[in-house]
């Protein structure tokens, strides 16, 4: 089954298949490592996750760039104000970026290229668009797009552009579309700013510049799709196209590929109305990693998501039934034989469910069979009208799932974990919930120490000392299950 993916550039649902051949070769634009990322960079970076999992469920490969943007305005004007490197400043928030997208479990894209590593490329790409014409140099030094070389500008975002002044420039990387502007390529060197000393002169990359050299220094100058949140297709993506369609005259990237902009209960997020979360902010609150995830990535990207409270409760109830779910059915033991229905409904699930993702990555509507095959599944264990076949077919439906949900194995210690000691580290003790922190002191050896002794009280009859160690650590967070297989715990 092809994937249907909304087009921003068609404006139409069309197919998205690889044109060149296998794999598919996409583009996404990633972070400025300036500082931590908060929940709304990382439902972009979720829904290019479900995208590249979709496309290899159905049974495409991909070759997946993405960009670090480790040279920018705010990066110099940072790095300026702690006293250190520009490198210095990035590396730290480079790792904490990649320790996040671990912990949500987002996949790595096959390439990921930084810009301070691609000077070159982006100097000569400059100088390209110089001998068409298509760029100039100010006295300055700088280096400046020429938009009137390039009447097709706006048919991204199809923003009415018309009242443009010819010849007025803009040397910030963002503005609005009222300052569409020729617009910076290369800053020149200012005296204390990180500089290269290349062909066109002492000076830095334009953010936009960036992203036109190393797609098609990995891609080729035409590429499959091309992806990245809402705010940036004007005027970031825009100024991709206009740089390297000046110079290429080949579409760009054929299809493009917009997540849309998360609320916070119904607002904007933003610093200033304390609406504004960090996936560090959420962890150390005591929200799983698993829950936020689910939560991300179950409203499709191109409706709002309106993130809230009450929607990572009811991620975290989801991931639960999930969980129980699974762990009933790989611990349980089944009669030889199969129930018919049963197969059936497995059957049905698993095409609801891939036909969702293959219609433009509905993941809501992904998710609903599943849940009805566990409901389905659940009656059937607790009338004895479930068998070993069952268990086989439902399982690979619930590894179908996980391929792109990937919330049923539970990673979710070790992302805690480390929000925990980061906090620790970085000053942040008082933001860990303490009941988080109540759980964090018991390390998993202490658990099987407690549930052990527990087990022996239970033998000598002590049941008051066994009900007192349920309690003690069901207040930390974590749960004793007695089966006839012997006793499990997992943390809450
Ligand atoms: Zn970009």
């Amino acid at each position: 089954m092809p994937l249907r993916l909304f087009n921003t550039l068609s404006g139409t649902i069309d197919e998205l298949s690889p044109q060149g051949g296998q794999p598919l070769s996409m583009y996404a634009c990633g972070p400025t490592v300036y500082d931590y990322g908060h929940i709304g960079n990382f439902r972009t970076f979720l829904q290019v996750d479900v995208l590249r999992r979709t496309l290899n469920l159905l049974g495409v490969p991909v070759r997946h760039v993405m960009n670090i943007t480790d040279v920018d305005d705010k990066i110099i004007r940072n790095a300026a104000a702690a006293g250190i490197p520009i490198h210095d400043y990035t590396a730290r928030f480079e790792e904490a970026f990649f320790e996040d997208l671990d912990s949500l479990r987002v996949e790595r894209p096959e390439i990921i290229a930084r810009a301070t590593k691609h000077i070159p490329k982006m100097v000569a790409l400059i100088q390209k668009l110089a001998a068409a014409g298509a760029a100039y140099q100010t006295e300055d030094g700088s280096w400046y797009f020429r938009l009137a070389s390039f009447p097709e500008y706006g048919k991204l975002s199809k923003k009415d552009l018309s009242g443009m002044e010819d010849g007025a420039r803009v040397d910030l990387d963002e503005y609005e579309k009222d300052s569409a502007r020729d617009f910076a390529l290369w800053k020149a060197a200012k005296p204390g700013e990180t500089s290269w000393d290349t062909a066109i002169g002492r000076g830095r990359p334009g953010w936009h510049i960036e992203c036109s050299a190393m797609a098609m220094e990995y891609l080729g100058e035409s590429f499959d799709l091309h992806a990245g949140g809402e705010d940036l297709m004007f005027p970031h993506h825009e100024n991709e196209i206009a740089q390297s369609e000046s110079v290429t005259h080949k579409p760009f990237a054929r299809h493009w590929m917009h997540v849309r902009f998360l609320l916070v209960d119904g607002r904007k997020m933003s610093k200033s109305e304390g609406n504004f979360f960090t996936l560090r902010d959420l962890l150390l609150k005591g929200y799983k990693a698993s829950a936020i995830r689910l939560a991300l990535i179950s409203v499709p990207y191109r409706h709002q998501l309106n993130f809230t409270f009450d929607g990572l409760i009811e991620a975290t109830n989801a991931i639960e039934r999930l969980r129980t779910f699974h762990q009933r059915l790989t611990s349980g033991t089944f009669a030889e034989g199969a129930n018919a229905a049963l197969q059936d409904s497995a059957k049905t699930a698993q095409a609801e469910y891939v036909a969702a993702l293959s219609n433009d990555l509905n993941t809501a509507e992904a998710r609903a069979p599943i849940f009805d095959l566990i409901r389905a599944a659940n009656t059937a264990i607790d009338q004895g009208q479930f068998f070993s076949a069952d268990k086989t077919a439902i399982l690979a439906v619930l590894a179908s799932f996980d391929r792109v949900f990937d919330v049923i194995a539970d990673h979710d210690a070790e992302p805690t974990r480390r929000a925990v000691e980061w906090a620790e580290q970085s000053g942040r003790h008082a933001d860990v919930a303490p009941e988080l922190r109540a759980r964090q002191s018991l390390t998993d050896e202490a658990i099987d120490a407690l549930v052990a002794e527990r087990t022996l009280a239970k033998k000598q009859r002590n049941f008051a000392r066994a009900d007192q160690i349920r309690n003690e650590l069901a207040e930390k967070g974590i749960v004793i299950e007695d089966s006839k297989d012997g006793v499990r715990w997992k943390r809450k």
